[in-house]
C-alpha cells in the first residue's frame, strides 16, 4: 500500500491526513508524527489569555482522534528529512532515535517561534501563541493594576524566497510580520478585559509593528480604519520597530528605540523549523520554507508536499491558507494515485476573524489586496463573533477535520 507520512498535526497536518484518508481510503497508509500529544487550537489562545476559554477545552487528543479515522499516530519530533532516500528521522519523548520511510511526504510542521532572538524573553516575554503562554498571560492580566502595555509582533525571518516556487510572483510576498491577526485581536481583547476589571483608565497601550505600519497584508482603507480606531482609543502607534529585547518596564528595538511596557504581549519572531537544519538542503528556500508548485509539490522532490506555515507560498501565515494548501495537496495526490477527484485551484486570500468576546462582536476580514486583488472586507458585527465561536466548536467537534472550512469561510 502507498505510504503517506505527515509531519506535524495542527491545521495543515490534520487536514492532509484526514483528507488523504477520505479521498483514498484503503489505498493509502497514513502515519502522522507530531511532537505534542495534543493539537491545541491556536485561534482560541487569545481567548484563554483573557479567561473566556480554557486551554484544556481546546486540545485535540491525537492518539485517540487519528486512529479512529484509520491514521497511525507517532508522538515524536522529526529531526531530519532525507528527501533523497525518502526517509525521516525522529526522536521519541524518551530520546530514542528512530526512522521511517515514505512514498509521499507532507511537510506540515509549521514555523518555529524564535523566542531566542528576543533578549529577556524568558523573564519578561508574554504571548498567546501556545497554551502555556496564554495561561501565563492570563495570570498576569488578572494581577495587572494599570501601567504600560505594548502589543506587537517580532520579525519574520523569511529569507529572500530563493529559490522561488512555481506560482505567480504576487502570491508569496515579503512580510515584515508573519501574522498580525492575533496582534489586532489582542488590541481589541486586552482593553475590553481591562475595562471590565476597572483598570483601563490607568493603562496606556502602545501598538507596534516591525512593518511600515500594522496589517500591511490588508488594504490601506481597512488599515486606515484600524489606525483611526487606535487614535480614538488613545493608543500610541509605533511602526518600523524591530523588537530585540524585552526588559522589566520597556521593550527595545534593533536601533535602540524603546517603548514603555510593564507588560509586553508579543507574537514572537517566526523562523524555520529546527528540523530544517539537518534535512536535505535543496528542499528548502534560503529562509527554511519549502518552495512548491501550485499543487504544493516541492519544486525539487516530486513526492514531497509542503502545506501550511512551512510552505513558502503561505504569506501571511494563516490557518485558512494552511487548510486550503493541504486540501489542494491531497487532491493532487488522490489524482496521482488514480482516485479521480476535483482539483481545487490555489487562490490565496486573507481570511480571518478578530474576535472581541467580552464586548460581543468580531471583525471578519476577507482581503485580497496583498495578492493584487480588490477584495477589502473588514466587517465588525455580533454575528461575526458567533462565527468565531462556531469555528472553534467545529474544530473541536471534528477533532480538527476542517472538511467544511471552505464553506464556513464563505458565510
Ligand atoms: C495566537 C494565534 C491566533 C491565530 N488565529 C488565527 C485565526 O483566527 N485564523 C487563522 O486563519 N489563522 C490564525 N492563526 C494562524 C494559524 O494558527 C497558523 O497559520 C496555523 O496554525 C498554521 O498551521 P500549520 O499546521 O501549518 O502549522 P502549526 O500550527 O505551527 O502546526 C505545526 C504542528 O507541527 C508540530 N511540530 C513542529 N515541529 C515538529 C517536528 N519537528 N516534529 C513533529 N512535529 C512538529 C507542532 O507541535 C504543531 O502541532 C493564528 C496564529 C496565532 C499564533
Amino acid at each position: 500500500m502507498t505510504k503517506l507520512l505527515v509531519l506535524g498535526g495542527r491545521f495543515a497536518g490534520l487536514t492532509a491526513a484526514y483528507t488523504a484518508k477520505r479521498l483514498l481510503g484503503n489505498k493509502i497508509d497514513v502515519t502522522l508524527i507530531n511532537n505534542t500529544p495534543y493539537a491545541a487550537f491556536r485561534p482560541g489562545m487569545p481567548h484563554v489569555s483573557i479567561g473566556v476559554l480554557r486551554a484544556e477545552d481546546l486540545e485535540v487528543d491525537l492518539a485517540a482522534a487519528l486512529p479512529a479515522k484509520g491514521i497511525k499516530f507517532i508522538l515524536g519530533t522529526a529531526t531530519k528529512i532525507d528527501a533523497k532516500k525518502n526517509k525521516v528521522e525522529y526522536e521519541l519523548p524518551n530520546k530514542d532515535k528512530k526512522d521511517i520511510t515514505y512514498d509521499y511526504l507532507v511537510v506540515a510542521f509549521g514555523a518555529k517561534l524564535g523566542v531566542e532572538h528576543l533578549k529577556g524573553w524568558d523573564e519578561f516575554g508574554n504571548s498567546v501563541c501556545e497554551p502555556q503562554f496564554a495561561i501565563a498571560l492570563h495570570e498576569k492580566l488578572e494581577k495587572f493594576k494599570g501601567g504600560n502595555i505594548a502589543i506587537g509582533s517580532g520579525t519574520f525571518y523569511q529569507g529572500t524566497l530563493t529559490p522561488r516556487g512555481k506560482y505567480p510572483s504576487n502570491w508569496a510576498s515579503h512580510a515584515d510580520s508573519a501574522c498580525e491577526g492575533p496582534i489586532f485581536e489582542m488590541s481589541l481583547m486586552v482593553p475590553a478585559f481591562l475595562k471590565k476589571k476597572g483598570v483601563l483608565d490607568k493603562t496606556h497601550i502602545t501598538i507596534f509593528s516591525p512593518g511600515e505600519e500594522i496589517l500591511t497584508d490588508i488594504s490601506k482603507e481597512s488599515r486606515g480604519i484600524v489606525k483611526t480606531m487606535y487614535s480614538e482609543a488613545g493608543f500610541d502607534m509605533v511602526w518600523n520597530f524591530k523588537l530585540s529585547e524585552i526588559k522589566k518596564d520597556e521593550i527595545v528595538d534593533e536601533s535602540g528605540k524603546t517603548i514603555k511596557a510593564d507588560l509586553a504581549i508579543i507574537l514572537p519572531p517566526y523562523e524555520k523549523n529546527d528540523a530544517v537544519v539537518n534535512s536535505t538542503a535543496d528542499l528548502f528556500d534560503d529562509g527554511g520554507f519549502v518552495p512548491t508548485d501550485e499543487h504544493m509539490r516541492s519544486i525539487k522532490y516530486d513526492n514531497v508536499y509542503a502545506c501550511g506555515d512551512s510552505n513558502q507560498v503561505t504569506v501571511p501565515k494563516l490557518g485558512y491558507l494552511a487548510v486550503q494548501t493541504s486540501r489542494i495537496a491531497m487532491e493532487d495526490l488522490s489524482n496521482r494515485l488514480g482516485a479521480s477527484t476535483k482539483q481545487e485551484e490555489y487562490i490565496p486570500e486573507v481570511v480571518c476573524i478578530a474576535d472581541n468576546p467580552l464586548e460581543g462582536f468580531a471583525i471578519a476580514v476577507n482581503d485580497t489586496t496583498f495578492y493584487g486583488g480588490d477584495k477589502k472586507i473588514a466587517e465588525p458585527s455580533p454575528a461575526n463573533h458567533i462565527k468565531k465561536e462556531l469555528f472553534t466548536k467545529y474544530f473541536m467537534w471534528t477533532n480538527g477535520d476542517m472538511a467544511l472550512d471552505k464553506y464556513l469561510a464563505s458565510w
